[in-house]
């Protein structure tokens, strides 16, 4: 099978003075808000306080490249599947998220890891490696309107209500691993687990394991879309049995009957690339390709999975795309640096090609995760060879210690 999740980055000769001598310009602006409702505070993204080269510099390449072989086996690149060309081809492993933390735990030497990436993604990562490592986001504004959504404060104030509806100690909260480190620790101290959109079901078939059966709830942030997609799909719950959790109204929005009544509250948060498409993506993509196949991701509103052909997890659709019949066609739902890539990886191939498309005609890139640039790239490696580290996420002892409770139930599921 082709190896598809592994991009090894080509190693240069140093430049001279590739270290430093930048041609600076000032750093662009704060924190990209993405998505309606979002917390600025929640994901803490700032203003990155360095200098960048110049985004225009023909130069940056050959920088990075330099950069790396400098740093040796000290510095590990990780890159999100959602990232840009520029940035994957300097990557040492591309995954999700949660593999990518699992990978970068797994190379103890690596005393930089620098994840391409978004905030979330950092912390976590933090949170899975050793002290003596450190983790590195090259742009502090790369964080997630997903994640955005989900405040420690509001998350604190909803267990409050369920405890005055009486439904708290029926409640087990499950966490998307798209949540920041605050809402795992808080997921860690109320017994609950961390989910990936591949473990989606384990996760919530071990939350109602909990409880006594038929009494069990599932509070799941904050992604209402994976929650109730994973629960009617694929536990057989209805549509009936979830609620939606809204916390910028009182209660939730939600009476105590509707809570004690409900199996899966879900938080009202969605993802601001895949909620864009819609079920008139998919019915004019099938007026436009016949036999094509629709493949999208378990963050797509319920609707459009449901009008789907296949459905699953970034890594499912990697797999999928590559075991799919030479001459198939396919329309896939999610961020469409990814989609661009596996279209040239499987165009221009004779007979064995495959054709595949963005399943929207709008552009759909995610936002912060293009913050990550070769400038910001370039900048932090540079600054790494001086001796001065950039852009450090640490997650501080006691959030890190209930994240990881969190985690590592997420690690058992049978
Ligand atoms: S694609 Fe969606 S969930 Fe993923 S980082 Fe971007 S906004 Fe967040």
């Amino acid at each position: 099978m082709r190896a598809v999740t592994t991009t090894a980055r080509s190693l240069g000769a140093p430049s001279p003075g590739a270290a430093g001598d930048l041609q600076v310009s000032p750093t662009p602006l704060a924190l990209l808000l993405l998505g309606r409702e979002a917390d600025p505070a929640s994901e803490r993204g700032v203003d990155c306080p360095g200098d960048l080269p110049a985004p225009s510099d023909p130069d940056l390449v050959e920088r990075a490249r330099a950069a790396l072989a400098e740093l040796g086996d000290r510095a590990f690149v990780l890159g999100h599947h959602y990232q840009r060309d520029e940035i994957i081809q300097f990557a040492d492993v591309t995954g999700d998220s949660f593999k990518l933390a699992r990978d970068a735990a797994a190379r103890p030497q690596a005393e930089f890891i620098v994840f391409c990436g978004v905030h979330f993604m950092a912390e976590s990562a933090d949170i899975l490696t050793s002290d003596a490592q450190q983790v590195i986001l090259p742009d502090l504004a790369a964080g997630c309107s997903m994640a955005d959504m989900a405040s420690a404060e509001q998350v604190a104030e909803a267990w409050d209500v369920l405890k005055d509806a009486g439904v708290a100690q029926d409640t087990v909260p499950v966490t998307y691993m798209n949540s920041s480190a605050d809402i795992k620790a808080f997921t860690g101290r109320h017994g609950g687990t961390v989910c990936t959109s591949s473990n989606a079901r384990r996760a919530l078939e071990w939350a109602f394991g909990q409880r006594e059966e038929g009494r069990g709830k599932v509070l799941f942030l904050p992604d209402q879309h994976l929650g109730r997609n994973t629960a009617v799909r694929e536990l057989g719950l209805s549509l009936e049995d979830c609620v939606v959790y809204n916390p910028h109204r009182p209660g939730g929005g939600l009476s105590e009957e509707q809570l004690r009544r409900a199996r899966m509250i879900l938080w009202r948060g969605h993802c601001s690339v895949h909620g864009r498409f819609s079920l008139d993506s998919v019915a004019e993509v099938r007026a436009r390709i016949p036999g094509v196949n629709v493949l999208v991701h378990p963050e797509c509103r319920h609707e459009v999975v449901a009008a789907a052909d296949h459905v699953g997890s970034t890594e499912h659709i990697i797999k999928l795309l590559d075991a799919a019949p030479a001459g198939s066609k396919w329309a896939v739902g999610t961020e469409l640096n990814l989609v661009r890539r596996l279209a040239r990886r499987y165009a221009n191939q004779g007979e064995q090609s495959k054709e595949i498309v963005f399943l929207d005609r709008t552009v759909c890139f995610c936002s912060t995760m293009n913050r990550i640039d070769l400038p910001h790239l370039v900048w932090s490696l540079e600054s790494l060879v001086r001796g001065t580290v950039v852009n450090r996420i640490h997650v501080e002892e006691e959030t890190a210690h209930y994240a990881s409770l969190a985690l590592d139930r997420m690690l058992a599921l049978p």
